[in-house]
């Protein structure tokens, strides 16, 4: 099968390899579509060590195309997502009340094993979750980072009436936009330094949207909000400059939410005397546990538009290209979609 192959830092590579043969209890799935995400330009930019060689990809969509011995709950032929995560189920953190993906023995597909920038990926049938027949395979791979951002929703809590900041309306900021407004916010500004997606983000539900290569958004928020700052600031950059810009954003008792995913060795400096004064709330999220059935419901639901997002549909032969274009500050780009 075609593969797109990671072998080094800005090396990957389109291949033929061998089509994966699932075992006991796992599901060979025909990907049809797998998106783009920040975590693969870590890794294609050496920002972020995972072991090569590696096939990425875990923002995927498809069809069912041959069950392994013993799994009787699916059919071939069913479209279906897939969640990447692969936990143990053994260890202290799987035995949780609370549900997580701390398990240390976790694995991700596209992360540490092969995963769907190919013709087929191989996954644990507990992991895949039908999709309605008729949803364009294109937008189901964005449930996988929508079901991402229910996680960081359910950690920084949004209550009906609450004043939001999105900092940074790349794909995540624009499903955070339209989820914040479905949990109850009542005013969301987007802030970004790419006019297009800040008309994105407009047409997507943000009621302020703040060109920080233009003006400063904290001032812009400050003088909007009687000086107070919002209830929640959400940070969707993965850099700290934005992550900055959050906690100056909230307002006394209010939330942050640290969602972009930063370099491994990024630092953030923070001033703690802020946090004090402010008496702020700073929540992290990691990944999706358990929360991509209801990922699967609301993209059904039609709730959330997934297709505005989506700026480019390429053939997964261009990968290589697409992912050196992203990997570049201004490319013109918001989700691409690779299909094999
Ligand atoms: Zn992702
Ligand atoms: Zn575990």
């Amino acid at each position: 099968m075609k593969a797109l192959v990671l072998h080094g830092i800005r090396d990957l590579r389109v291949e033929e390899v061998a089509k994966p043969k699932p075992s006991a209890g796992e599901v060979l799935i025909r990907v049809k579509a797998c998106g783009i995400c920040g975590t693969d330009l870590h890794f294609y930019k050496g920002e972020w060590r995972v072991k090569l060689p590696l096939i990425p990809g875990h923002e995927f969509s498809g069809i069912v195309e041959e069950l392994g011995p013993g799994v009787e709950e699916l059919e071939e032929g069913t479209p279906v997502v897939a969640e990447p995560n692969i936990t143990c189920g053994r260890c202290y953190y799987c035995r949780m009340k609370d549900r997580n993906f701390y398990c240390p023995n976790i694995r991700a597909v596209g992360v540490d094993v092969d995963g769907a920038f190919a013709e087929y990926v191989k996954v644990p049938a507990g992991n895949v979750y039908t999709i309605p027949r008729g949803m364009p395979f294109e937008e189901a791979a964005l449930i996988e980072p929508l079901a991402c951002c229910l996680r960081g929703l359910d950690n920084v809590g949004i209550e009906l009436g609450d004043t939001v900041a999105v900092v940074g309306v790349g794909p995540i900021g624009l499903l955070m936009i339209q989820l914040s407004k479905i949990w109850g916010a009542v005013k969301v500004y987007a802030i970004d330094l790419i006019r297009e997606r800040l008309n994105l983000a407009k047409q997507l539900g943000a009621d302020v949207v703040i060109d920080a290569s233009k003006e400063d958004p904290v001032k812009a928020v400050l003088s909007d909000t009687n000086d107070m700052g919002v209830d929640v600031a959400i940070e969707a950059a993965g850099s700290s400059r934005a992550m900055d810009t959050a906690v100056k954003l909230a307002r006394r008792g209010g939330r942050v939410l640290i969602f972009g995913v930063a370099p491994q060795e990024e630092e953030w400096r923070l001033r703690p005397f802020e946090l004090y004064e402010k008496e702020l709330t700073i929540v992290a999220s990691y990944r999706s546990p358990y929360t991509f059935q209801r990922a699967v419901r609301v993209a059904s639901s039609g709730r959330v538009s997934l297709g505005p997002i989506i700026s480019h549909v390429m053939p997964l032969e261009r990968g290589p290209e697409a992912f050196e274009k992203l990997s570049r500050k201004t490319h013109g780009m918001i989700k691409v979609v690779l299909k094999p």
